[in-house]
């Protein structure tokens, strides 16, 4: 059993993750030494969670360990980059071995899911706080910004929306999922980054983002950086079983349009790729849905059945701009 910091780190955090020739020097010596294939743009994204603010005090160690790669590598799909390295920064309020340990098993299954290698870090005392720079490698001219959407391109999305927002929910007593709840609180506990999905479309989309906010929210992020606006049709949103359930109960649209935690993706593509989008659509593993049109102005409206404009009470409308 490890005694001092330096033996914590020797044997929990030196061999994580996938073992990859891209790393001269790993974990160890005061720096790691890192090789970026010829030809490639490096892609670098942090990310930390703070206990309280992005997690349930007591959530169970392995899923925050996978939680706190999951949220990161759902950046560097939603760039279109390959994941390679990535550093982790561990501030924790005790040494309680059982809990790094079931961290690290969270952390690592989904680091050599993923190919990626742990390559440095810091660990210290303190409130439980979780912070992870992910490295990746795009091509140049090939990641998916978010200023690159235009008037007409169609909004497509992965998976399911609203399935981490009603967990949340039901786990904080507002809401009785029932038979559904194992399920929600997979999709809040363990995200899947969509890297698969992001690889698969990166030559089709033209901008992305993960949906981490919300979808209002997010959407909002592109329609700012690309200075366009966004309609969409509310009965296109993709609900799980969950969702849909909730839905008819409460005819509350908040959840699926404007909570958070979800991590899938948000791809603009242009109208003449639709049929080719949605060929490569029919391979993935997770639905993908035409939800929306990028339209001129600043302003998302979203449109119900009959067409028209429906007014969401809470959440991601506070971030951007109403018409
Ligand atoms: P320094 O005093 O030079 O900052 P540290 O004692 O913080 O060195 O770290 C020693 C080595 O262990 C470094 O290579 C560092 O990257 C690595 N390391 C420390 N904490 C972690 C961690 N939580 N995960 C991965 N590597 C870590
Ligand atoms: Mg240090």
């Amino acid at each position: 059993m490890p005694s001092s910091e330096f033996q914590l780190i020797e044997h929990y955090f030196s061999r994580l993750g996938a073992l990859r020739s891209d790393v001269p020097l790993g974990v160890g010596d005061d720096c790691a030494l890192l090789q970026v294939p010829p030809g490639q743009q490096l892609a670098v994204s942090i990310d930390t969670l703070v206990e309280g603010t992005h997690f349930l005090p007591g959530v169970d160690a392995e899923s925050l360990g996978h939680k706190a790669l999951a949220v990161n590598l759902s950046d560097l799909a939603a760039m279109g980059a390959a994941p390679a390295w990535v550093t982790l920064a561990l501030t924790l309020p005790r040494v309680d071995e059982a809990w790094i340990e079931a961290f690290c098993r969270g952390f690592a299954r989904l680091a050599a899911r993923h190919q990626v290698q742990l390559v440095g870090g810091d660990t210290t005392r303190g409130p439980l706080s979780i912070t992870v720079q992910v490295h990746g490698f795009v091509e140049p001219g090939r990641a998916l910004r978010r200023d690159a959407a235009r008037p007409g391109d169609l909004i497509y999305v992965t998976g399911t929306l609203g399935d981490a927002g009603l967990a949340l929910l039901a786990l904080q007593g507002g809401y009785d999922a029932g038979e559904h709840l194992a399920a929600l609180q997979r999709r809040l506990d363990r995200p899947e980054p969509r890297l698969a999905e992001a690889r698969a479309l990166r030559d089709l989309a033209s901008a992305a983002i993960d949906i981490s906010d919300g979808l209002l929210a997010d959407l909002g992020h592109i329609c700012e950086r690309s200075n366009v606006g966004a309609t969409l049709q509310q009965a296109a949103i993709p609900l799980s079983a969950a969702l849909a359930a909730y839905v008819r109960a409460t005819a509350d649209w908040s959840i699926p349009l404007a909570a958070g935690d979800d991590y899938e993706l948000c791809l603009i593509v242009p109208a003449d790729r639709q049929a080719a989008v949605e060929a490569v659509g029919q391979t993935l593993d997770i639905p993908l849905s035409l939800i929306g049109r990028i339209e001129a102005g600043g302003a998302i409206h979203c449109l119900d059945a009959a067409g028209n404009p429906i007014a969401v009470a809470r959440g991601g409308y506070d971030h951007f701009r109403n018409p």
